[in-house]
Formats: C-alpha cells, structure tokens, sequence
C-alpha cells in the first residue's frame, strides 16, 4: 500500500539472505540470516517480535539454530525466552551483558515490562565467529560503550554488519545509562571506521546504512573527541 511504513524487508546478498523486520517496543529492528541450501537460520535480537519471527522462519522453512543479543537491553531481550521455547534454539549473549539477562533495567522501568531472569547458553568474546550454511561466518565484534557487552556482528565475505545500538544512521547508541562508558564508545567507532566504505549497516532502530555514509560526522565527531582531555 502506497505510504505505509514497510515493516519487512528481504535482503540478498551472494548467497546470504537476510530478513529485517520493524516490531515493537521502540521500532526494533530484529534479523534473521540464513543461507541460501540451508535450512539453519540465525536470529538478531528478538524484542517482541517472536511470534512475527516464528511466522518467517515458518513461511521460508527455515529452523533457528541460534539467537544472538546485541547486547542486554531488555527491549532487545524481553521475548528472547519465547522464541528459544518455540524453537529449541541456544541463546548467546556477550559476556559482559550476560548478567542483564537476569536484571531489570531502564528500558524494562520505563516500557513498564518486566521478562523473568533468564540464562543464556553461550557466552560470546570478541573475535569468536559465527557459522550459517556453507559460507556465512558472522564475527563477533566486542564494541562497549552503550553498555559493557555491546557487540556488532560482522560478515566479512560479503561485508554486511549488525550494529546493534552501537551505531545508526547519523547517530550512535546512548552512553548515560547503566554501564555505559563514552570513553568506550569513540574506541568502538573508531574499530567500525576500520571496516571497508562499501560495508553495509544494520542498526537496531532506524533506517540501514554503509560505513562509507557515516564516516564523514564520524571522523569529524571522533578527532574533536580527541583534541579534548
Ligand atoms: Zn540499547
Ligand atoms: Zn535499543
């Protein structure tokens, strides 16, 4: 329908798919990766977007082997344990924001929700990869500030990233909550600027991106950063 907000998007990229789609509490942006000549799928954040999950991974016959976290926030966690349920498959989460999993926190307060404690069945650390079908390695990038345990997970062969609520379009994730660090962040961005212009971005919220779109207020907004004490 013409002027409706699209809520589903299917991107192709060589032989990785990946399926985006917008669901609440605050415009989440959930993923689904898959390859193509496999039926394995692997989930990004879940928000409240389980059953919406379940009904794609249904439609496209396709089995989730593995939820990834971004991080801890609960609007990116509150129906993690529905969609494990539903589907059998194991939970990871960085390290440093496993014990979120198990808190309340601002996002639960102020959504007025509150998901029970819950554990995750991996552990994640920097440089550990991912694997889906044949080809697709997602790498697990450690990228603190917006909490402790922040990550983004990068496809390097066809150069696709997940950026959690590290970095958006024109703009990256809060750094005044529980466990952030602003410090930590301008270290992150600068790794994210590492990566090659043609690099294409996946926030958490909000429209997608390329590394080579954000890098201009970037690298004017990380060489003040350093000018400063
Ligand atoms: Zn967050
Ligand atoms: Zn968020």
């Amino acid at each position: 329908m013409i002027g409706s907000k699209l809520q589903r998007r299917s991107v192709r990229k060589d032989s990785l798919r990946i399926e985006a789609l917008v669901v609440p509490p605050l415009e989440n942006n959930v993923f689904i990766v898959y390859e193509d000549g496999s039926d394995e799928a692997l989930v990004i954040d879940v928000a409240m977007g389980s059953s919406q999950i379940l009904q794609r991974l249904k439609e496209l016959g396709l089995r989730a082997s593995l939820i990834v976290n971004t991080h801890g926030h609960t609007d990116h966690t509150v129906e993690d344990e529905n969609l494990r349920n539903a589907t059998g498959a194991k939970l990871a989460i960085h390290e440093l924001d496993a014990y979120r999993l198990a808190v309340s926190d601002e996002a639960a307060v102020s959504l007025g929700i509150s998901p029970r404690p819950i554990e995750p069945d991996i552990q994640l650390a920097d440089g550990q990869e991912l694997n889906i079908g044949q080809s697709t390695r997602l790498k697990v990038l450690h990228t603190p500030g917006h909490t402790e345990g922040s990550i983004c997970l990068y496809e390097e062969r066809t150069r696709q990233l997940f950026s959690g609520d590290t970095l958006f379009a024109n703009g990256y994730g809060r750094v005044d909550g529980m466990g952030s660090d602003p410090k930590a962040m301008i270290r992150s961005l600068k790794k994210l600027l590492e990566l090659s212009e043609d690099t294409d971005v996946y926030p958490g919220h909000g429209r997608f991106t390329t590394i080579g779109e954000e890098r201009p207020w970037l690298e004017e907004m990380l060489s003040t950063k350093k000018g400063r004490t």
